[in-house]
């Protein structure tokens, strides 16, 4: 088909407002109209049409049925709290009605060792996270994991990841206040859940989502607080930077640096005492 210079200019234009409200990747071949009903949206084309191309498969979650979606708002800390496994809590997070889970292709849950006693969490999965449906395989996951193997954790072996928020935020937008408060109880049952003796924040969302302080990163970063888990206790956590904001400002690598210390320094006294 031949565009003329204004035809190509307009969908260019469409193309640029696409991208400023976060539709930054293709996560099916074939096109969905999201502002019409989610039936009418999937309804197959017209018999003339042609058939589209089948959709490329990737990992996914079983989802519920739509007729099944639970209103977020208000069942969210019910449908947390009733979770008795780490599979029930990933099936309570799938069976919720969100809009991010509209913009994300995978429900991000977890990485690692369950049982390891080393729960680092983050904010959200980025654009990799989201088509691979595992926390940090992006570039900054690259650089916190070679931040861990410093200090001898590996994800592997002896370190268990996740993120505040279970679904991509379009356009890698910070989650908002609402998104953050309506997550927490999914990942405070997710923390009783694991039973960890030490827990890491990576950065200012985490903080602020699980520690309830008002201060920045910078002022929280390089010291022990005490997260009380429901059912579980005090637990030792740590906040530090944000892997992503190191690969923007390398001269923070210092501070994380200084905290990995300190993260070490615990796990070694925390093993000599068991
Ligand atoms: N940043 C996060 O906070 N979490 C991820 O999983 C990836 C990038």
């Amino acid at each position: 088909m031949e565009l003329d210079q204004a035809e190509t200019a307009a969908l260019l234009a469409a193309l640029e407002l696409q991208i400023a409200w976060g539709a930054d990747q293709a996560l099916d071949e074939a096109p969905l109209d999201r502002t019409r009903p989610r039936e009418a949206a999937q309804a197959p084309p017209p018999a003339s049409a042609p058939a589209p191309r089948p959709a490329p498969s990737r990992p996914s979650v079983p989802l519920a049925p739509a007729a099944a979606f639970a209103p977020a708002s208000v069942l969210a800390g019910e449908l947390a709290a009733r979770a008795d496994s780490l599979d029930a809590l990933r099936d309570a997070l799938a069976s919720l009605s969100h809009p991010l889970r509209e913009t994300a292709g995978n429900l991000v849950l977890s990485d690692g060792v369950a049982d390891s006693g080393l729960v680092l969490i983050g904010e959200a999965p980025g654009a990799d996270e989201d088509r691979q449906g595992k926390p940090f395989v992006g570039v900054s996951g690259k650089l916190l994991d070679r931040m861990l193997a410093s200090i001898g954790v590996e994800r592997a072996r002896n370190a268990y990841l996740t993120n505040i928020l279970p679904w991509r935020p379009p356009g890698n937008r910070t989650p908002t206040d609402a998104e953050m408060n309506l997550f927490t109880p999914f990942v405070m049952r997710h923390l009783a859940l694991l039973r960890p003796h030490h827990i890491v924040l990576l950065g200012g969302t985490a903080a602020k989502a699980l520690l309830r302080r008002n201060e920045g990163i910078t002022r929280l970063r390089g010291r022990w607080h005490s997260l009380e888990v429901p059912g579980l206790g005090p637990v030792p956590t740590l906040a530090t930077l944000h892997p992503a904001y190191l690969l923007r400002q390398p001269a923070g690598k210092r501070d994380a640096w200084t905290d990995l210390r300190l993260l070490k320094r615990a796990l070694e006294a925390h093993a000599a005492g068991s």
